[in-house]
């Protein structure tokens, strides 16, 4: 498994093997036994699933286009993840994210492992119709090892409903007869989609957020003022005033993330800065953030480039370099576009007291343990960015039931569930010394430590 989850994976087994207490049934050389088995299921994928995808173009020239399916780990229930078209994306890129994918699901005990899914192409360059054949390949090529029980793949960056539809209807045809509404989610509602899944991801980052500084922050005032901590001591000086936020990435996550901010009236957001592919809009009273949305909404997903297009969205900003959004003077900033943007020849300039990682790892190790020095929270996408697999798996269980929640009861069961989460990560966050990352980690390994010893795969 690659750098930064492999090692946080090792560092908490690490952890967990001093902890006596932990699986305190294996004692001495058994226990050193157990550990290093740990140590290699949870590092290495149970599957790696590689294809060429043969396309033929609408100018009649035939590709073949490389795609995988990496199935990590199913000890917890059928292998779930993201399929990223991307031109970038590879074996190493989305194994990592097969594996964060395990972990987030043992974090949040959602009954799913960890799978992920890759195309290697750019999707503006693709008609629909090739695109529509690009997914019916994807199927037919992996449909062996996918199905409702089996892994359920849903969108990713370069994949959204539409794709999940083509999807879920070449499933349906390869398996005729055969349960197929939980093949995939993050489905049109039209196509059995739960409602709220488009915005569960950036709902449930901002939700962190607003969970740590307005609620749990409020309730353990005293508690949090008397722990010395130097992470409290950052999150207890935005106690009463404004926050100001950056956002980098406009699409999915980030702009309903924005927009949540936003719409929050009880930490007086202002939302000074969004960014995307192309530019960072600032301004410092603060963005009109639904006319962006608006504006995105019907210009292919990008913010406005010039000032004429500033007129048109009815939007007040000063257009900037689109990496600028990074090293503003903000309180917060949530990261919600790709990896690896803040790294070690970039984060001393990093000013946001906060880091919420809307993106798959955002932040590389290096510079989270200098931003950790420093005593900048980091809620990491472990935690922060786990509302669009948790309302899959409610999309998966009312594809079942072939019973659909409203969009509130969806939001309701969403915000229940990261709330529990975050009630059981806090307070040892707040009381120890150990970053959240590696606190969420923690509990993760612990969760499939347990079931697979439970499971008697340690021997
Ligand atoms: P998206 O494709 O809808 O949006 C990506 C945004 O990032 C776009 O605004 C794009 O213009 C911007 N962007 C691309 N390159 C950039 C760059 N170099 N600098 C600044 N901005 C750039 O994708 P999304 O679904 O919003 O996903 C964003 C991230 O969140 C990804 O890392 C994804 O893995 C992660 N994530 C998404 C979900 C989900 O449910 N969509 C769930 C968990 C994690």
């Amino acid at each position: 498994m690659a750098s930064q989850t492999g090692a946080i994976v090792q560092s908490s087994l690490d952890a967990l093997l001093e902890d006596k207490e932990f699986l305190s049934n294996l004692q001495n050389e058994l226990r050193e036994q157990a550990f290093t088995s740990l140590a290699a299921i949870l590092s290495t994928p149970n599957h790696v699933h590689k294809s060429f995808l043969r396309v033929p173009l609408e100018n009649g020239e035939v590709v073949r286009i490389p795609a995988f399916r990496i199935q990590h780990n199913n000890t917890l229930g059928p292998y779930k993840g993201g399929i990223r078209f991307h031109e970038m994306v590879n074996e190493e890129e989305v194994t990592n994210l097969a594996a964060l994918m395990t972990l987030k699901n043992a974090l949040h005990e959602v009954p799913f492992g960890g799978g992920k899914g890759g195309v290697i192409i750019n999707p503006r360059k693709f008609s629909e119709k090739e695109l529509l054949l690009i997914c019916q390949k994807y199927v037919q090529y992996f449909s062996d090892v996918l199905g409702p029980d089996k892994d359920i793949p849903a969108p990713d960056v370069g994949t959204g409903d539409r794709e999940m539809d083509w999807m879920m209807a070449e499933y349906k045809s390869i398996h005729p007869g055969k349960p197929y509404r939980g093949s995939f989610t993050g489905k049109s509602v039209l196509n059995g989609g739960s409602l709220g899944r488009r915005e569960a991801t950036g709902k449930g980052v901002y939700y962190t957020l607003r969970y740590m500084l307005y609620d749990f922050l409020k309730e353990q005032k005293k508690w949090l003022s008397d722990s010395g901590n130097i992470f409290a001591k950052t999150a207890l000086a935005f106690e009463d005033d404004p926050l100001k936020i950056a956002v980098q990435g406009f699409g999915n996550v980030g702009s309903v993330a924005a927009l949540e901010a936003y719409q929050c009236n009880h930490l007086q957001n202002k939302i000074v800065a969004v960014s995307d592919r192309n530019v960072t809009l600032y301004n410092s009273d603060g963005l009109d953030v639904p006319a962006l949305v608006e504006y995105t909404a019907s210009n292919n997903g990008d913010l406005p480039v010039t000032d004429e297009q500033l007129i048109e969205a009815d939007v007040k900003a000063e257009i900037r370099d689109r990496n600028d959004v990074l090293y503003l003077d903000v309180d917060v900033m949530i990261l919600a576009a790709l990896e690896d943007v803040i790294h070690n020849e970039n984060v001393e300039k990093v000013k946001a007291k906060i880091i919420v990682e809307g993106a798959n790892a955002p932040v590389t190790g290096e510079a989270d343990k200098s931003l950790n020095e420093k005593g900048v929270i980091i809620i990491p996408d472990i935690l922060a960015n786990a509302g669009g697999v948790i309302v899959s798996y409610f999309e998966w269980l009312q594809g079942r039931e072939t019973q659909f929640y409203s969009e509130q009861e969806v939001f309701e069961l969403l915000f229940n569930k990261m709330k529990s989460t975050m009630n059981m990560i806090f307070p040892q966050y707040f009381g120890d010394p150990f970053p959240l990352r590696q606190n969420c980690y923690i509990h993760a390994v612990m969760k499939l430590s347990t079931t697979l010893y439970r499971q008697g795969k340690l021997y």
